[in-house]
């Protein structure tokens, strides 16, 4: 009896997570996780090996049909990525292939893997005087292409041609004569290869330092003799030498021969950050790969092609990283592991934290989460022995973090007769003494656009988004008004659409009109807004980083993109201008979210030798989150919110499901809710609750109504299985679209 090899392949765009089985000839190298062409019906597919599998054929109805050919050389997916993927499909309930499609970067997932190409020039001929001595007088350019070929090796085709001016007809006759030879030479895009990285050498510890180096390392060890061990939370307030930890610690795991991954907020992954990893390694070429959204898809495709063929063995990246075909993986480490950022928020919706701690778990290796205010999650999770705590108190070399100023706008307020007071007396002169002695500021404001909105004081008219139910934000040098949840956009008007009245005001402002605001106050300092509106070339922010940290800008003016991770010693002063942005959204994180955005805004001040000093204005100043924040009392915060969590049993005491229905019709998608929410109802697992349907937060967006409801359950698999089981046996109008989010982090 024949037994033959097969493979079952799960085909793009599958919404089921069924597989087809094909023939694989044992000619063909194939393996889980590689990328193949199939027959399908009657034309061909591309799809992912998930299994190989060795078939009876004899006693067969349906004669398998062989696999039409492989897409690529080698797997894309290692062993270990195969399993995390079934375990996001079923925890975040994705269908499977999505997820898959999720961990390879778009150009790998192709018909072909496109890799850049670039002509070069190879030299066939040993260049000596008798070989040189065949030109004529005229073929000058002939005999210097063959010197610089023979010094050079292979150059590029563009080199020779543009740069040192051989004509291509020279070139001609050299090929013709069989002294050289035109070949394509695969071209790495490499995002920051004109950046000359010198090696730093590895600093010596503090006490502090090197005891949770011990804790890794003890970890490692155990890991080495087949235990088990937990997750390492790193509570080390800011400034106090995590990353130099994270260097440390990746550097064991290499000499180890290991490779290790770390994550990074989005908008920490500044320039600055990946300097830091890439001059540690940098003793060996592409040792560091570097993966961020700003990269196009061709240098993002190289940084990934570097890692999958094992050259790079760290990688330094935000959320998707921790998908990275990194094997043997000796650590992972996930930076500000309480950044909101780590949550994907499209299918599949997975929590790059918790799938660091998943994939640590499946690959053996140890995890490090670091935050100066670690999430309640993690925080919890310490609580209840699940994680181990390692704890930095100190920032580096005793400096003290910085006195922090709570400044009562409602006061400034009375004080002042025009509008609302932007900048208070006393930051306003806190800056007036940073600019008189050369010191500099950050100042941050989480409100891009120059007016929050616009309204008509006369009939009480507000400029609304037709496709969303939003306000639109004025931008001046534009001079649109902007919807920032679709984008789109209007002319302001220049009277009032209800009643005609000529007196429209703006009100609220946003980074635009502060940045005004503050040319008129310091005319003679220098003065630069960073926000997505004034940093869209692509090396702005690293230049206007640069300039600030060369001390060429007094004061930096910025929404969230400046908050974190950035390291400027000469910054003595931090002002918040309005503090209580985002503290009223009602979301049961808002006083989390407000508590580590003061903290670390705040740790941004003071990191040098000088002491550092923070303004934050706000109309609510005994807000606990604030208050908290003011002492540097991250356990304080923790106790009190946890307690307030316990008590109405929020996250991380349950796990949330948000299911959302939405569609173009308003009855339509608030019908298909209610035939959901009963059958939701009907068999619903012990210990689950759930919302009655209800319109969302924001019922209209791009032109869809949404309606969710919102369940909760002790256990999240639970939740899941309930949900699946549930959705299963229903089908809704075309026009319905359905969304579930596990552990959601905005509540829509
Ligand atoms: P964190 O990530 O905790 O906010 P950083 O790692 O950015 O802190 O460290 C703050 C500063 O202290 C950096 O400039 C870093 O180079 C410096 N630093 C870190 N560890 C040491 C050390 N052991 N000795 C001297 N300087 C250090
Ligand atoms: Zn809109």
């Amino acid at each position: 009896m024949a037994k033959e090899r097969a493979v079952k392949v799960l085909i793009d765009g599958a919404t089921s997570d069924l597989t087809f089985s094909y023939l694989a000839p044992e000619s063909v190298d194939v393996s889980p996780g590689q990328r193949v062409r199939v027959p399908l019906r009657n034309r061909s597919a591309l799809g992912t090996v998930t299994e190989i599998e060795w078939v009876e054929t004899d006693g067969l109805k349906y004669r398998l049909k062989p696999i039409l050919g492989t897409v690529s050389d080698d797997a894309f997916l290692t062993p270990g990525l195969m399993k995390l993927a079934e375990w996001i499909a079923t925890f975040y309930l994705a269908p499977i292939e999505t997820v898959i499609r999720t961990m390879l970067p778009k150009p790998s997932r192709g018909e072909e893997e496109k890799r850049k190409k670039e002509k070069v020039v190879e030299l066939l001929a040993t260049v000596d005087d008798a070989l040189l001595d065949t030109f004529g007088a005229r073929q000058k350019r002939h005999r210097e292409a063959l010197r610089i070929l023979a010094e050079r090796g292979v150059t590029s085709l563009q080199e020779l041609t543009s740069d040192l001016g051989i004509p291509r007809t020279a070139l001609k006759v050299l090929e013709e004569r069989g002294l050289i030879r035109l070949a394509d030479r695969i071209v790495t895009r490499d995002p920051l290869d004109s950046v000359d990285y010198v090696e730093s050498a590895p600093l010596v510890l503090n006490e502090e330092q090197a005891a949770v180096l011990e804790q890794i390392k003890a970890s490692t060890a155990r890991l080495e003799s087949g235990e088990k061990v937990r997750p390492i939370l790193l509570h080390g307030v800011t400034g106090s030498g995590k990353t130099e930890v994270y260097l440390q610690a990746i550097q064991l795991a290499v000499e180890a021969g290991k490779g290790a991954i770390v994550l990074v907020p989005e908008i920490a992954l500044t320039p600055q950050t990946a300097d830091r990893f890439k001059q540690r390694f940098a003793k060996i070429k592409d040792r560091v790969a570097i993966l961020h959204s700003n990269l196009s898809e061709g240098e993002r495709h190289d940084e990934w092609r570097k890692v999958l063929d094992q050259k790079a063995r760290i990688v330094i990246g935000a959320r998707s990283a921790i998908f990275s075909p990194i094997e043997n993986l000796g650590l992972i480490v996930v930076d500000e592991e309480h950044e909101n950022s780590y949550k994907q928020d499209t299918v599949p919706r997975y929590q790059a934290r918790d799938i660091a701690v998943v994939r640590g778990h499946l690959e053996g290796c140890p995890v490090l989460l670091g935050s100066a205010t670690p999430s309640l999650e993690s925080w919890n999770n310490v609580r209840e022995g699940k994680y181990e705590l390692a704890t930095m108190r100190l920032r580096i070399d005793d400096r003290k973090l910085p006195l922090i100023r709570i400044i009562d706008m409602r006061n400034e307020g009375r004080k002042s007769q025009s509008g609302p007071t932007i900048l208070s007396t006393k930051l306003r002169l806190a800056m007036e003494q940073r600019l008189a002695k050369g010191e500099q500021t950050i100042l941050f404001l989480n409100r891009r656009g120059f007016a929050r909105n616009i309204l008509c004081p006369e009939c009480g008219y507000v400029a609304n988004c037709r496709h969303c139910s939003t306000t639109l934000t004025l931008h001046r040098k534009e001079d649109r008004l902007i919807c920032h949840i679709c984008g789109f956009s209007q002319l302001p008007p220049r009277q009032c659409p209800e009643c005609s009245g000529r007196s429209i005001v703006n009100a609220g402002y946003g980074t635009e009109r502060v940045e005004e605001i503050l040319r008129q106050v310091f005319t003679e300092a220098t003065i630069r807004r960073v926000d997505t509106d004034s940093m869209r070339k692509k090396n702005e922010l690293r230049d206007t980083l640069n300039a600030f940290r060369a001390r060429k800008i007094d004061i930096l003016l910025g929404t969230q993109m400046i908050a974190k991770g950035l390291d400027f010693p000469n910054v003595t002063l931090v002002g918040v201008l309005n503090a209580d942005v985002g503290l009223h959204i009602p979301d049961i994180r808002s006083g989390e979210r407000t508590f580590q955005l003061l903290t670390q805004v705040a740790g941004r001040a003071g990191r040098g030798e000088l002491e550092g000093e923070v303004v934050v204005q706000t109309y609510t100043p005994h807000h606990p989150s604030i208050q908290f924040a003011r002492h540097h009392d991250f356990e304080g915060f923790a106790e009190y919110e946890l307690a307030l969590r316990q008590r109405f049993l929020h996250p991380p005491f349950a796990h949330l499901a948000l299911i959302t229905a939405r569609s173009i019709h308003q009855e339509r998608a608030e019908f298909s809710l209610k035939t959901l929410h009963a059958r939701l109802k009907r068999r619903l697992p012990e210990g689950v609750t759930l919302t009655e349907p209800l319109p969302s937060p924001l019922v209209k967006s791009h032109d869809q109504w949404r309606f969710q409801i919102v369940l909760k359950s002790p256990g999240a698999r639970l939740l899941a299985r309930h949900i699946r089981e549930t959705l299963k046996d229903l089908t809704f109008p075309e026009d319905v679209v359905v969304t579930v989010d596990i552990d959601p982090y905005s509540m829509g």
